[in-house]
């Protein structure tokens, strides 16, 4: 029989939660024989196969590039959980939420420097830059959250094998204190 398929995406994120996935250490091989690895940056494929039973959201949405991945993602993956802070709440990139993108724009690249270089970036491959930045339960339907910053590695673990189960992802208490 076919393994269940998992797919990753890093949006507005640091990395840090594939990190963390990273951090199941011996546990990967009880991933790899669980499931098949699809689109992901760990494999560096860009592209689905095909129907994907599990999508891992990191980050959320900070320009047009991230909307396409999350609604590529959306459309593929049975089930889409968001990981992490970045793509439950916008996490540290919305941290300019409360700015508008000009000042951000002139705050970051306006401000003088010893080169005297001021320029705001607009080479056209560049993604366009969205007003704010975007959870992903806000660009689309996302199933399960798995909290943290990043979430832990028992906690991606547990998640990922609830979910390869059939099983909605359920945590004891001690695996969700942050203090
Ligand atoms: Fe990085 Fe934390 Fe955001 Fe994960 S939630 S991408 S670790 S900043």
């Amino acid at each position: 029989m076919a393994k269940p398929k998992l797919a990753t995406c890093s949006l507005a994120g640091c990395f840090g939660c594939h990190m963390s996935l990273l951090d199941i250490d011996e546990r990967i091989l009880e991933l790899v024989e669980l499931c098949d690895l699809d689109r992901s940056p760990l494999n560096d494929k860009k592209t689905f196969d095909s129907v994907v039973d599990i999508g891992f959201i990191e980050g959320g949405c900070a320009n047009e590039h991230d909307v396409r991945v999350l609604h590529d993602f959306r459309e593929a993956c049975h089930v889409l959980i968001a990981v992490g802070a970045c793509a439950i709440n916008g996490g540290v990139p919305a941290m300019r939420n409360p700015l508008s993108l000009r000042e951000c724009l002139e705050a970051t690249y306006l401000s003088p420097t010893p080169d005297g270089d001021h320029r705001i970036p607009d080479d056209p491959v560049l993604p366009r830059l969205l007003d704010r930045v975007y959870p992903a339960h806000e660009v689309v339907n996302i199933d399960y959250f798995l909290p943290g910053c990043p979430p832990s590695a028992d906690v991606i673990w547990s998640g990922l094998k609830d979910l390869l189960a059939g099983r909605a992802p359920s945590f004891p208490y001690q695996m969700l204190r942050y203090d």
